[in-house]
């Protein structure tokens, strides 16, 4: 296995972020986006050893002028507004006093984390901040995002690094509409999305979206690894092969796991290993491995640490430090007839 340099973005300020518990407050129900996400992640890579051999790479703010390369001024005024208090913006999208600080990190990491892959610094890196980003469009934030991270660093890389052509690969459980729809009308930027079917947001994430460089792959409720592979195998790889980026981008949403509680996969530790291997492979055959990973959603604490750490440990070409997935989940196996027939209607 070749060893590679890989850079890791983490940045303890992104915990500031804090979205409301569900119902009243005596039920205690705690918000899926929450930062015992990221703090459970770090846990996990500490214990591995792993550390030692990625490279920290520091997060930034954004700059104000980056973010307006994608999102409305009156968009990036609002997001960033530091309210005293927890203020609901629109869909499931909140801010509260540590909200811009670590939005802005959010995207300035990815934008640390692309810099040093262009220059070759590092060969390739994992952004692990919060908020997500995928969901948010250029004039609204929802689904727990605000800021749209790899949007802003597509965009940025084409304008301040040289990147001519950029892949989004957005495996999280839900439709990155908010990516899809910042880049409709570019035929520079392809942007590939594989999630559930029907999940969220509703009515979007469909076969039919029609722009210049947009590939869906909606999946039904209940695929595992086998038809995941199937997927890449027969849509993700052939399209972003076909494209030739020159930087490929992972919206690396760890929720299509068995244990998630907002998305109904069945995918495991091993599963997200391999996707991982292939994202690596397909950088690799098309833009000299220039990868960059930023987590999007995944929000089974049992699921996601062990997920982000299996995927660095593919990033950095070091053995993975267990087979199995830890986590145990009754998972079916192979691919069944309805999901061979989305792939193929997909492919
Ligand atoms: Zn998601």
């Amino acid at each position: 296995m070749a060893r590679r340099r890989t850079g890791l973005v983490f940045d303890e300020r992104c915990f500031g972020h804090r979205n409301p518990p569900g119902g009243p407050p005596w039920l205690a129900i705690p918000p899926f986006e929450r930062p015992e996400r990221l703090a459970a992640t770090f846990r996990a890579l500490e214990g591995s050893g792993i550390l030692r051999h990625v490279e920290r790479l520091p997060a930034r703010s954004a700059p104000r002028a980056a973010l307006e390369l994608v999102h409305d001024a009156s968009h990036v005024e609002r997001v960033l507004a530091e309210p005293r208090a927890t203020l609901r913006l629109d869909h499931e999208a909140w801010i509260g006093p540590g909200s811009a600080t670590a939005a802005l990190l959010a995207v300035g990491g990815t934008l640390e984390a692309v810099a040093g892959v262009v220059a070759g610094d590092v060969d390739n890196a994992f952004v692990l901040a919060r908020p997500p980003g995928h969901h948010a469009e250029a004039a609204r934030p929802m689904g727990f995002c605000l800021l749209n991270a790899t949007a802003v660093a597509a965009r940025w890389a084409q304008l301040a690094r040289g990147a001519t052509r950029v892949a989004i690969l957005d495996w999280d459980v839900h439709h990155g509409n908010g990516t899809e729809g910042i880049f409709r009308d570019d035929a520079s930027v392809l942007t590939i999305s594989l999630h559930q079917e029907g999940l969220y947001p509703p009515g979007t994430g469909g076969l039919d979206a029609s722009g210049e460089a947009i590939v869906n792959v909606p999946l039904p409720a209940g695929t595992g690894d086998a038809g995941y592979e199937l997927a890449f195998e027969r849509v993700v790889e052939p399209a972003v092969r076909a494209f030739a980026p020159d930087l490929l981008l992972i919206g690396a949403g760890q929720d299509a796991a068995a244990s998630d509680p907002l998305g109904r996969m069945a995918v495991t530790v091993p599963g997200f290993r391999s996707w991982a291997e292939r994202a690596v492979a397909l950088a690799e055959e098309c833009c000299g491995g220039r990868l960059v990973a930023f987590l999007e959603g995944g929000y089974s604490l049992r699921h996601l640490p062990a997920a982000n750490l299996a995927i660095l440990e593919v990033l950095a070409g070091l053995p993975p430090s267990f087979e199995d997935d830890p986590v145990g989940c009754d998972v079916p196996t192979g691919v069944r007839e309805i999901e061979r027939a989305a792939v193929e209607a997909a492919a």
